[in-house]
Formats: C-alpha cells, sequence, structure tokens
C-alpha cells in the first residue's frame, strides 16, 4: 500500500512530542487541521463541455499568525496530501521563526492537459470558492508544483475583485509587476544551497569540485540548487532526473545546458554526452549529495537501503518516510530535512508579504542576504539542538518548530 502522507505526518508528531514532552492536549490540537475546505469547481472547457473539478485548502494552524503555504495543480492531489502539507508548513514557518502557521491547497487537475483558458478559470473559480478563507491576515497562498506566478497574478485579481480592492498581500510570488520580490523564484533553491554550504562546513569538507550531487527532479527547486551548487558553488552534478527519467555523467553535468534542454524538450532525458538512468538508480547514486526535489514519498523502507549519498538535502516535501528516515539514520546518512532545507521559499514569501504590506520594495541583494541571515540562523539553531540531544536533524527541528508552536498556543490559552 502507498504510503500516506498525513500519517507520516502524524508520526513525525508524535516523535517530537515525546522529545519535548508536549502536554497531550497541545498534541491533540496539533494533530489535527484547523480548518478545511472541499470544493466543487465547475469551468466551461474550450469545447464547450462543463467539468467538474475538485479543490482542497487546508489550513493547519494559526497560533503563530495567518496561515502559509503553496497552491498546488495535479492528478495526484488528495486531502491527506494537502493535510500533510499544511502541518509541514506550519513546521517550515515555525523553524524559520516566521509569524505564520501552516496551509496548503490544491486541485485535482492534470494542468499539462489544459488551455491557458481553462487553467485560469479553473484558479479564478477555486479563488472564489474559497474567498472566505484567504487574505493577507487570515491565509496567504504561494506557488508550489505546476502553480506559477500568473497562477498567482490571477488569484490576486480574483481575490482583489471579489473584495474591492486591490490587495497585494494575499498571495506571494507574484510578478513584480503586481507587488511580487526579487529573488523569490529562485529562493527556495537558492536557501537550499546556502543549507547545503552551511552544513558541508560542519561536516568538515569544503563544497567544490570533488563534491558529487544528484538531484530528483528538475523543476523550479532542483533546477537552481543544479545551477547554484553547480555553477556559484563549483560542485560536480553527476546526476539528475525528472518524471521521464534520468541522467547520468560522472564527469559533471552542466546545470545551465541542462535547464535549457529541459525547457526546449520538456524533460532531462537526452541530454547529449549523459548516459540514461532510471529515477531509483539515480536515488542509489554513489554521490555526496543526494537532493530529492520532486514529490513526497520518494525514500521508502523500499530502497532507502540502496542509498549511498552520504548527505540527503530535502527540497521537496516530505519525500523520505519515517521508516526510511530510521534506516538512512542506521546507515549513517545525514538528513537535512525538508522544513529547514526548503524553507528559502516560504521566507521570501515573507519578505514578499512584508513588502507588500509596507509598499516599499526591497532590491535583489538584500533580498538574497536577508535569505542566507534568516536560513543559516535556523540551520544553526537546529543543528546546535540535534547536537546538544543527539537527535537527528529532523527530530532537532520538529523540537524547535513544535515547541514554538505549542509555547503560543499555551499562553493564548483555550478558547471558550
Ligand atoms: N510551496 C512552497 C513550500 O512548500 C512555498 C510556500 C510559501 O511560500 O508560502 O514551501
Amino acid at each position: 500500500m502507498e504510503e500516506n502522507p498525513y500519517q507520516n505526518a502524524l508520526k513525525q508528531l508524535e516523535i517530537a512530542a515525546k522529545q519535548i514532552n508536549l502536554e497531550p492536549w497541545i498534541h491533540e490540537i496539533l494533530k489535527h487541521c484547523m480548518q478545511i475546505s472541499v470544493v466543487s469547481l465547475p469551468i466551461k472547457m474550450d469545447d464547450g463541455t462543463v467539468k467538474v473539478f475538485t479543490g482542497y485548502r487546508a489550513q493547519h494552524s494559526t497560533a503563530l499568525g495567518p496561515s502559509k503555504g503553496g497552491i498546488r495543480y495535479s492528478p495526484d492531489v488528495t486531502m491527506d496530501e494537502i493535510k500533510a502539507l499544511s502541518m509541514w508548513m506550519t513546521w517550515k514557518c515555525a523553524v524559520a521563526e516566521l509569524p505564520y502557521g501552516g496551509a496548503k491547497g490544491g486541485i485535482v487537475c492534470d494542468p499539462k492537459k489544459l488551455s491557458r483558458g481553462e487553467l485560469e478559470r479553473l484558479t479564478r473559480r477555486y479563488t472564489y470558492a474559497i474567498i472566505n478563507m484567504l487574505g493577507p491576515k487570515k491565509d496567504v497562498p504561494a506557488p508550489d508544483i505546476n502553480t506559477d506566478k500568473q497562477v498567482m497574478a490571477w488569484i490576486m485579481d480574483s481575490y482583489s475583485i471579489g473584495v474591492g480592492e486591490t490587495t497585494l498581500g494575499v498571495v506571494t510570488g507574484k510578478p513584480i509587476s503586481i507587488g511580487g520580490s526579487q529573488g523569490r523564484e529562485c529562493a527556495t533553491g537558492r536557501g537550499l544551497s546556502y543549507v547545503a554550504r552551511e552544513i558541508c562546513k560542519k561536516l568538515g569538507v569544503a563544497l567544490g569540485p570533488e563534491t558529487t550531487v544528484a538531484i530528483q527532479g528538475y523543476g523550479n527547486v532542483g533546477s537552481v540548487v543544479g545551477v547554484i551548487l553547480g555553477q556559484e558553488m563549483g560542485c560536480k552534478i553527476v546526476g539528475v532526473s525528472d518524471i521521464m527519467g534520468g541522467v547520468y555523467n560522472p564527469n559533471g553535468i552542466d546545470p545551465l545546458l541542462l535547464k535549457k534542454h529541459k525547457n526546449e524538450t520538456g524533460s532531462v532525458v537526452g541530454f547529449p554526452g549523459t548516459q540514461d538512468i532510471t529515477n531509483e538508480e539515480l536515488l542509489a547514486l554513489d554521490c555526496d549529495i543526494l537532493v530529492p526535489a520532486a514529490v513526497e514519498n520518494q525514500i521508502t523502507k523500499k530502497n532507502a537501503r540502496n542509498v549511498r549519498a552520504k548527505l540527503i538535502i530535502e527540497g521537496a516535501n516530505g519525500p523520505t518516510t519515517t521508516e526510511a528516515d530510521a534506516i538512512l539514520e542506521k546507515e549513517g546518512i545525514i538528513v537535512v530535512p525538508d522544513i529547514l532545507a526548503n524553507s528559502g521559499g516560504v521566507i521570501v514569501s515573507y519578505f514578499e508579504w512584508v513588502q507588500d504590506l509596507y509598499s516599499y520594495f526591497w532590491d535583489i541583494d538584500r533580498v538574497n542576504q536577508e535569505l542566507e541571515r534568516h536560513i543559516v540562523k535556523a540551520f544553526h539553531k537546529v543543528y546546535n539542538l540535534a547536537q546538544e540531544k543527539d537527535v537527528s536533524l529532523r527530530t532537532a527541528a520538529y523540537m524547535l518548530a513544535v515547541g514554538r508552536i505549542a509555547e503560543a498556543i499555551r499562553v493564548r490559552g483555550l478558547y471558550p
């Protein structure tokens, strides 16, 4: 049976709850989402027929502030996946010390099979259906799998029309022309690269031509990681895969040319000078750093023993199951967890929201410097706690995150 991401999220919460002796009543609250909406979205298709799509928005917590998290479009979206992802957003925001709780949304659809007009109508109808949940002070969506700045622009526009005023801060990841932030598109990959540099320093390894990297997924996160680790930090990218398959070259793959190839052909497969590999072979490559940057449930109890990387840095949300985590820990493989490693995206989303609320916009250098400062600080807090308590980085990140939310719930108390 497929792993259920929500069950995985509950197990991770339980591990942290035990570690910090969390009061059972707070644990009970955190097991649940505060609010979940399931909406039916009837859309007029280009051929004149009407199709009804299902959309979700789950808000896990608002203990620290408005809820925050992306919206994904995929045929694989399920309610349990969205619930898990919203919970992970709560922890991610708390690790980075952002004044947010977690949320996530999704529409069950295959965006590749939709025209631009259909995609726009679907996005606008979805925004309308959940408009009462949204707002800069309530819940702030952002891009996720298969959604981008254009989708965010449609959400911003539909929301603004609905409430009767242009509201920049209702979504992040927008185009720059309507209140988007410099650096947002590359922020998740850039943040992950800073984390890679910091963990390698701790392990006494300088990132350079001797450092080999394999990347699963070459979309918004994976391709930026490839370019920053491969070009700016000088590492050797030896393998990359996407939904169609993978490519391998022990002498290194040019990350920028690979990106161009993917943009032109739709996949990394067939990139000149590389050997074809499967996705499973990519996960088992002998390399220093493995970056799973695709979807959840990729490293499971079935394949965790095959992993030969020394370090896993999670670009995707939930790529490693709890069972796999235990196996990797036994094998001495260090895992930098998603809620820390991929938090660069929501950190710059936070900067975007702040800029929107103050209508004062920063230049790219300021964004990147603040991102580096924020994520490096979070990394050190997690790393130090892991050392102090002799736990994995994931457990340490959870202990910090759950501890922060729990403190907010404790002082706010229970209403009524
Ligand atoms: N979807 C991204 C994530 O999973 C970004 C969320 C955001 O910026 O709100 O972290």
